[in-house]
Formats: C-alpha cells, sequence, structure tokens
C-alpha cells in the first residue's frame, strides 16, 4: 500500500521519501527485534543513515546536511514512523542539531553538526532530573564557573541516547539566585570526560530499542565554550524557542505510526475469521475503522499544516503544543482500536500491533505531558 503524497511534498521529498524507505527496508526492518533485546540501537545503523543523508537534511551543506527546508527531516521522520521502530532516537538528533544550528558558535557548528549529521556522534538533550520534569525551573543539575571551565554537578534521568550519546546538551543551573535566567545549556562531550557516568539503561513498557537512561556528573570539567548562546541565563528562552520542532516530531511520529497501524489492521482482520465471516465484515469493525481513519486524516491535514509552517518559519508554540497534545492522544486512541481488533493475538508481542500500542503511550508524557501541553495552549486564549 503506498501512502498519498503529503500537501507540502514536492519531487525532492518523493526522492528522499523512497531513499529513506529503501533504507530503513534493508538495515531497520530485519533488526529491530534484535535492538528491542538489547535495548539499543547499533551505532554502525547510525553511521549508515548519516552516510545515506538521513540525518539532519535541513542543516545548511557547509555544516553537512543536504540544505533543504525542515520539512526534508519531517518526510524522514514520518517514514522513520511507518516502519514501527521506536528505538533510532534520531528525532532527539534533529533536536540537538536545530539547538546548535540555531545558537551554537561557527567554531561550534563546524565542530559538531558533521559529525551529527553522518552519524560520527550521537546527540541527547538532558533536561528531567529525578525531582524536575514539567517543572524544568526546579533542576538542580549545577554549572560552576571555575578559571577557563564549567564544573559540572548533578543527575538526569529518562534521556532518550543516554548509553550511546558522545555530546550531550545538558541543562544547568548557572546562577542558583535566578529562576529561569539562571539556566544555561551546556555541551558535554562525554568520550574521556571524567566525573561523567551513565547510569541504567532504564526497563520500559515500550520503546524497547530506545537507550533511555540516567546520567550522572560529578565534578565533570567542561570548557567555558561549550556554553550554547553568547552568554549564561539564556537556556531556558532557548529551550522555549526550540520547542515547537521538538512537539511538532512528536506529531509526525504519531501520523507515521498510525498509517502502520492501520495497515496491519487491515491486513489482519480481512484474513481473520469468525461466525464464518471476516472480521472486516462485522459492522463493529468497519466503524471502528473508518473512526481510526478519521481520525487520522484530520489528524494529518493538522500536522501538514504545522510542517507547511515550520519551513516558513510561522509555527508558533501553542499551535505546535496542539500538534503535540492531538496527534500523542489520538496516536494513543487509534493503537488501542487497531489493537483491540486484533484480539488476543493483539496482546502478543510477535504481531506488530502490540509494539505499536506500547510504543504510544509515552507520546502522552515526553517532550511536555499533555497536561503541560493545555496549559501552553491556554495560555494563548484571549478573550475577545
Ligand atoms: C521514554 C522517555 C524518554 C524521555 N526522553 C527524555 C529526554 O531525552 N530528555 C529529557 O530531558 N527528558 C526526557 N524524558 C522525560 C520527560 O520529558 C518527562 O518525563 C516529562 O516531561 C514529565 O516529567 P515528569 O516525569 O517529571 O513528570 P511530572 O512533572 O512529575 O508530572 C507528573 C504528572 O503531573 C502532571 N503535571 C505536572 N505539572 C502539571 C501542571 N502544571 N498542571 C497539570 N498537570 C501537571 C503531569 O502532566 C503528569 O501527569 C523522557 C521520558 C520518557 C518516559
Amino acid at each position: 500500500m503506498s501512502y498519498e503524497k503529503p500537501s507540502w511534498a514536492n519531487e525532492d521529498h518523493l526522492a528522499i521519501q523512497e531513499t529513506a524507505h529503501k533504507f530503513f527496508a534493508a538495515e531497520m526492518s530485519p533488526n529491530m527485534d534484535r535492538w528491542r533485546k538489547a535495548g539499543i540501537v547499533d551505532r554502525s545503523f547510525w553511521r549508515k543513515a548519516g552516510e545515506t543523508g538521513l540525518i539532519g537534511a535541513s542543516v545548511p551543506e557547509e555544516f553537512g546536511g543536504i540544505g533543504g527546508p525542515m520539512s526534508f527531516d519531517a518526510m524522514i521522520m514520518l517514514e522513520h514512523g511507518r516502519t514501527g521502530d521506536s528505538g533510532w532516537g534520531v528525532y532527539i538528533q534533529n533536536i540537538v542539531i536545530h539547538y546548535i544550528l540555531a545558537y551554537g558558535s561557527e567554531k561550534q557548528k563546524k565542530n559538531w553538526l558533521p559529525k551529527l549529521i553522518s552519524g560520527e556522534m550521537i546527540g541527547a538533550i538532558a533536561m528531567t532530573e529525578p525531582g524536575a520534569g514539567s517543572d524544568l525551573q526546579g533542576i538542580r543539575t549545577q554549572a560552576v564557573k571555575q578559571g577557563n571551565h564549567y564544573v559540572l554537578n548533578g543527575s538526569k534521568t529518562f534521556i532518550s541516547n543516554g548509553q550511546n550519546a558522545d555530546l550531550i546538551c545538558v541543562v544547568a543551573k548557572t546562577d542558583n539566585s535566578k529562576a529561569a535566567h539562571g539556566i544555561s545549556l551546556i555541551m558535554l562531550e562525554t568520550g574521556g570526560a571524567e566525573g561523567f557516568r551513565r547510569g541504567r539503561n532504564l526497563e520500559k513498557l515500550g520503546q524497547k530499542a530506545a537507550d533511555t537512561s540516567e546520567l550522572f556528573f560529578d565534578d565533570v570539567i567542561v570548557p567555558l565554550d561549550h556554553l550554547l548562546g553568547e552568554s549564561e541565563g539564556q537556556g531556558f528562552a532557548q529551550l522555549m524557542t526550540q520547542l515547537p520542532w521538538e512537539r511538532l516530531l512528536c506529531g509526525i511520529y504519531a501520523v507515521g505510526a498510525c498509517d502502520l497501524a492501520l495497515r496491519e489492521t487491515l491486513t489482519y482482520v480481512s484474513e481473520r475469521k469468525a461466525f464464518g465471516r471476516r472480521i472486516m465484515d462485522l459492522q463493529n469493525t468497519r466503524f471502528k475503522l473508518a473512526e481510526c481513519k478519521t481520525i487520522l486524516e484530520v489528524t494529518r491535514t493538522f500536522i501538514d499544516r504545522c510542517i507547511e509552517k515550520i519551513d516558513c518559519d510561522e509555527l508558533d508554540a501553542a499551535t505546535a503544543s496542539m500538534a503535540k497534545y492531538w496527534g500523542s492522544e489520538m496516536h494513543c486512541k487509534v493503537m488501542d482500536e487497531c489493537l483491540q481488533l486484533f484480539g488476543g493475538y493483539g496482546y502478543m508481542l510477535e504481531y506488530p500491533i502490540a509494539h505499536l500500542y506500547a510504543d504510544a503511550r509515552v507520546q502522552r508524557i515526553y517532550g511536555g505531558t499533555s497536561e503541560i501541553m493545555k496549559e501552553l495552549i491556554a495560555r494563548s486564549l484571549e478573550v475577545p
């Protein structure tokens, strides 16, 4: 089954889509089970994906990208969502890349972007701590200036790409006397960083191949020029400015994964029989699938609109929060309805729908919970 061309796609997007589709079929699908068991995606896969041009396609050529619009990356992410994989942390990689592109010095961009885009380096973004998630201003990790370096102390948890990461964008306090204005983004190169330690690769309900981890910083020395931005205290504003992209990525993943779920479910119900008829021929099945298809197409239309907006740099925080909130809630709803139509087989991990269901659940939590998204959307409401 081929998918309809997105409203924003031109010939270049379609060429990227075909490349991504072939690459994932050859290099991702055969490895997914093994990655889930290992709890991590092979580093060699990252390199191959980078060589194929599937990381940071929207970055200018001088830094190693293809120089396309953001929708180049959106196309790759959409196609990735349709594979059923949830382990490859390229979403995070794309977020880190755009932090560096937006706020990095020329030296930082030249040092890190080509390596992130080639897959030689794997990135992570470390905001969440055991005691602070939604309430980011409550973080306790500190970066204290001493001579010509920072000394980093603290711990983070739930960090995607945590085991593999070579470059971590650490959200840290550089001034305890200030709230949001006391937060900075410090880039830590993990290779040889004394006092840096990776904790457990956390066991999760779903997204089993993702190396979501604890990280510890114990007097870690970081050069002063690894601060992102021209001065300290800009971290919170930098995060808020970049979050629309992160939130839209969650919506894109939702559409891709629901495309796959619907396809798998249609195949199953057209083969499985009960009471002498195909499950597909039962009115309940037809109605449920009609509901799911409608939800998916309405969601797709909105996400497409957001992709068009981000290409024109017009995606505001509230609209991106709607994409994240609506996309992830609908993602979970569609997975639940589809799984039900598989009966007992839907609960068995040998069927992709079981993984899709488990993988979806965290969409309402990470990247800002649904409740926080509603807060942000509500703040944009104005009394007429
Ligand atoms: C698989 C996975 C991957 C992740 N990857 C990363 C990563 O790469 N980097 C990173 O930094 N973090 C990551 N996270 C962390 C994630 O972003 C946080 O878990 C999330 O932001 C919620 O924070 P919390 O877990 O501390 O929950 P809490 O903030 O403690 O929230 C608990 C509950 O209270 C609700 N709540 C909190 N505040 C409000 C409010 N003001 N109004 C209404 N309800 C509220 C929440 O919605 C939630 O239901 C990941 C998490 C998971 C599970």
